[in-house]
C-alpha cells in the first residue's frame, strides 16, 4: 500500500519553469547561497536553492535562510568549502560557513519503501537518491521547488507555485500516510498555513483529525522544538488560532493547555497580549526571550498555586517560592524544557511578589537581579489584563529613570508613606465569567 503511495507521488516527468513565468532573480539569493551553488555546479555537480528559502521568495517574504540540495555527497562537498563541518550522524548534512551567513548543504535523499514500520512511521530516511525522489519526500507542495539560480530555472515537481499562487496548503501523497510516516508534520501544516495565511486542503484537516493523536508519542523534545517554532516565527496568534480550529488536543504537550481556554478568561486575554507583542518583535526584528513567554504561557498554573500557597497565611515571596518549586517539578519531568530557559522562568515568576514589596530599601535590591528588566516587563504585560497593578508598575518606571538622588528621594517618600502606590487592580466594569485558574 505505502508502496503505491511513494510510487504514485514520485513525479514521473520534472516540471521546469522559465523564468518568463516565475518571479524568481538570482538577485534575490543571498550571496553566500549563490557561490555554493555556482562552485557546486562548476564542479559538475547539481544544486539548487529548495525550502523554506524558495517558498518564501515566491510569497514575496524574506527567507529566514537558504539551504542548498545537491547530488553532491557530504564529502564531496566539505572537500569544495575549505571552512565547511560535516554535522549529523543519522543523515549527514554539510554547514558552509561565508562571511556571517551558513548555507545547509544536503543531499538528494530517497523517501524510500523500506524503510517504514509496519504503521507507516519513518524508521530510517538516511539513503541518497535522486533529485526526483528528494522533492517526494518532502511535505508539501510549496516546500517542493527548487530553484537553479544560474540557469534561472524553477524545478515544480508538484505544483507548488500553483499552489502558493492560490495560497493553499497542499500535502505531497496522502495526508494520513504522510502523517502516519511523521506526525509532527501535522504542526508543521498549522504553522506554515498560519505564518503564509494559506488555507489548508481540506484533506489535510481531515487527516490532521485523524491522525493528531500520534503526536503523544513524539519525543517530548521535538514537540517542544515544534512549539518554539510556533512561538517564534511572528505569526504565534495566528498559529494558537488555527490549533484551536484544528481542535488540537491540550493533552499532546502541557503547553497545548492554553488552546482550549475560554476567550474571556484572564488567561486567554494575558496569552494573546504576550503573543500579540511577540509577534510584533519578531517582525521589528527585535530580540526575543523564549523564556519570557512560556512564563507567561505557564503563568496562571503558578499564579494559581502561588493564590493557594498565599491562602495559608504564607507571605506572597515564600509563596511564590513554593509555586515555584512545584511547577519546577512538573517541567523537568514532562515538558521538556531546557534548564536554560527554565531559570528565566523561575526568576521572572520569582520577582513578581518582590515588585509588590517596595518596604524600606528593597527596591534597590530588586532592581540588581539579573532579570529585573524581564520581571517589570512582565509585570507591566500583566497589568493590561488588570492581573497587577499599573501605579506600581508606573512606580518602576520613574524609579529606573530617576537619578541617584531621586531615587532616594523617592524611597524616602514611600517609608513616609506619601506618595504610596497602590496595589490594587482596576475593578472590572463587568464581572468575568468564570477564569481558568482563578
Ligand atoms: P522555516 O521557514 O520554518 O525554516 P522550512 O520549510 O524551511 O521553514 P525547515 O524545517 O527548515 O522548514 O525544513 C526545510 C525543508 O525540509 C522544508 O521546506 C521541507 O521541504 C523539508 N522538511 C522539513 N521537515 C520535514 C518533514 N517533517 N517532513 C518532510 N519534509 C520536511
Ligand atoms: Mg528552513
Amino acid at each position: 500500500m505505502i508502496k503505491k503511495i511513494i510510487k504514485k507521488i514520485i513525479p514521473q516527468k520534472t516540471k521546469k519553469i522559465s523564468k518568463k513565468h516565475h518571479p524568481l532573480r538570482d538577485e534575490m539569493l543571498s550571496h553566500a547561497a549563490e557561490r555554493v551553488i555556482r562552485t557546486l555546479s562548476e564542479s559538475g555537480f547539481e544544486a539548487y536553492v529548495v525550502g523554506g528559502a524558495v517558498r518564501d521568495l515566491l510569497c514575496q517574504r524574506e527567507p529566514k535562510d537558504f539551504d542548498v540540495a545537491t547530488d553532491a555527497t557530504p564529502n564531496e562537498v566539505r572537500r569544495l568549502f575549505r571552512r565547511s563541518r560535516i554535522i549529523g550522524r543519522r543523515f549527514p548534512i554539510v554547514h558552509v560557513p561565508i562571511g556571517y551567513e551558513i548555507i545547509e548543504v544536503t543531499t538528494f535523499r530517497s523517501g524510500d519503501v523500506e524503510l517504514h514500520n509496519s504503521e507507516g512511521r519513518i524508521m530510517r530516511d538516511n539513503v541518497y537518491g535522486t533529485r526526483a525522489e528528494d522533492s517526494s519526500r518532502r511535505d508539501f507542495t510549496c516546500n517542493a521547488l527548487y530553484y537553479d539560480p544560474l540557469k534561472e530555472i524553477l524545478i515544480d515537481d508538484h505544483n507548488g507555485w500553483k499552489d502558493i499562487q492560490a495560497k493553499k496548503l497542499v500535502m505531497i501523497g496522502d495526508p494520513v500516510a504522510r502523517f502516519r510516516e511523521d506526525p509532527v508534520r501535522i504542526l508543521r501544516a498549522i504553522r506554515l498555513s498560519a505564518k503564509l495565511g494559506f488555507k489548508m486542503a481540506d484533506n489535510i484537516q481531515a487527516a490532521i483529525t485523524q491522525c493528531q493523536l500520534l503526536l503523544k508519542n513524539e519525543p517530548i523534545a521535538r514537540l517542544f522544538d515544534e512549539i518554539t517554532k510556533e512561538l517564534l516565527c511572528g505569526y504565534s496568534v495566528e498559529c494558537l488560532n488555527r490549533l484551536r480550529l484544528s481542535n488540537i488536543s491540550d493533552t499532546i504537550h502541557p503547553l497545548y493547555r492554553s488552546i482550549t481556554l475560554d476567550e474571556n478568561s484572564q488567561q486567554w486575554q494575558f496569552l494573546q497580549i504576550v503573543l500579540k507583542n511577540t509577534d510584533q518583535r519578531v517582525q521589528e526584528d527585535l530580540p526575543i526571550s523564549i523564556g519570557f513567554i512560556l512564563a507567561a504561557i505557564l503563568w496562571q498554573d503558578v499564579r494559581q498555586l502561588w493564590q493557594k500557597h498565599k491562602a495559608t497565611g504564607t507571605s506572597p515571596e515564600q509563596s511564590m517560592v513554593d509555586a515555584v518549586k512545584q511547577m519546577r517539578q512538573s517541567m523537568e519531568t514532562g515538558f521538556g524544557i531546557p534548564n536554560r530557559f527554565i531559570s528565566i522562568m523561575r526568576e521572572i515568576w520569582a520577582l513578581q511578589p518582590h515588585l509588590e514589596n517596595l518596604r524600606g530599601k528593597r527596591p534597590y535590591r530588586v532592581l540588581r537581579r539579573e532579570y529585573f528588566r524581564s520581571a517589570y516587563d512582565f509585570y507591566v504585560l500583566r497589568t493590561q489584563c488588570n492581573d497587577a497593578s499599573a501605579s506600581i508598575a508606573d512606580w518602576w518606571k520613574t524609579f529606573q529613570a530617576a537619578s541617584e538622588h531621586q531615587r532616594e528621594e523617592m524611597i524616602q517618600q514611600l517609608n513616609a508613606g506619601k506618595s504610596k502606590p497602590k496595589n490594587k487592580r482596576k475593578r472590572r466594569k463587568k464581572s468575568p465569567k468564570k477564569t481558568d485558574g482563578d
